[in-house]
């Protein structure tokens, strides 16, 4: 099928990008790297009668360190997290979540921005944001505003974004030295969308015990999601195979609503939960350890 006809603007900056999504109302869309809103096009799942182009505007593909936060601007390619060594050194979980997103040709234009904005329950980026409780840098018409990533997804392809507004930056909080990472997920082949994954985070305290634990689970529920239960059943505990396994298993109290489609039913999705989680805490104990 081919996309509907729509008008197409290509700012140079990012005022001029607010200025035209500003004027033109809830009929336009952002593109960023087209990977998921130009198949939505043809398809005709979105009839946006103008596209606004964010490739040329300055500033939105940039990648830095600010006082131990890794600052990645909304128009940083996927591409780029796999390979740049900033990423690699400071923040691998990162580069390794990119490998899981689809395959190098979707990811050579595919953008942070444009997944976190597309908010798909079964994505990559929207599960790390919320484990590393990254802050999403929106701008809209009434200035600049930080949202936290537990705030932003809504639900299906919903975020906190409003017409108008557009996501500029992605602030992750880098994980302290004591502290490994894991990401697990279970799909048809490798780079279809996860139907289970986890992202985890576990801190190792002096005594060797967990000091604190963060699990986001995604491609389950409507939204990404933190197991908080399983959270809490971490902390004070030994980082051993038992405890991994007893937190695995209290990760699906955190499902509410489970998805549920021609790819896995819910009644799978639930029981594959426990096994992504084990995995993504057996490696992010392994990373600690190794520290
Ligand atoms: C075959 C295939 C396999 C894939 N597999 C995976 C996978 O395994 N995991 C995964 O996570 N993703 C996967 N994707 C999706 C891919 O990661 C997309 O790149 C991503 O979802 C959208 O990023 P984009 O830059 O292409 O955004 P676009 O497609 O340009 O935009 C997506 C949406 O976000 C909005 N938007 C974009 N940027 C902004 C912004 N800065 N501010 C506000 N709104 C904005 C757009 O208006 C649109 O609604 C796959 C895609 C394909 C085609």
């Amino acid at each position: 099928m081919k996309p509907p006809a729509f008008a197409y603007e290509r700012p140079q900056s990012l005022h001029e990008a607010l200025e035209i999504l500003a004027r033109e109302g809830a009929e336009a869309r952002p593109l960023a790297g087209g990977q998921s809103l130009i198949p939505m096009l043809a398809l005709r799942l979105a009839r946006p009668t103008l596209l606004v182009d964010l490739g040329e505007i300055a500033g939105l593909d940039e990648l830095s360190l600010d006082d131990g936060t890794l600052v990645a601007g909304a128009m940083v390619r996927q591409r780029r997290l796999e390979r740049d060594p900033l990423v690699a050194h400071h923040l691998p979980l990162l580069a390794a979540a990119t490998r899981l997103v689809g395959h190098p040709a979707i990811r050579n234009r595919g953008t942070l921005g444009g997944s976190l904005a597309h908010a798909d329950p079964s994505a990559e980026y929207p599960a790390v944001a919320l484990a590393l409780e990254a802050e999403l840098v929106i701008r809209g018409p009434g200035g600049e505003r930080s949202v936290p990533a537990r705030e932003f997804f809504l639900g299906p392809f919903t975020t906190a974004l409003a017409d108008g507004e557009l996501l500029t930056a992605v602030r992750f909080p880098l994980p302290s030295a004591a502290t490994g990472w894991g990401i697990a997920e279970v799909a048809r082949r490798h780079g279809d969308f996860a139907l289970a994954g986890a992202v985890t985070l576990v801190e190792r305290a002096a005594d060797g015990t967990c000091a604190r634990a963060a699990i986001a689970l995604f491609g389950v529920a409507t939204r990404p999601v933190r197991a908080t239960a399983a959270e809490q059943a971490l902390v004070g505990q030994p980082l051993t195979a038992e405890t991994f396994h007893e937190a695995a298993v209290r990760a699906t109290e955190a499902i509410d609503e489970p998805l549920s489609d021609v790819h896995g039913s819910a009644v799978y999705r639930k029981q594959i939960v426990p096994v992504v989680v084990r995995r993504a805490l057996e490696a992010a104990a392994q990373r600690v350890q190794a520290t």
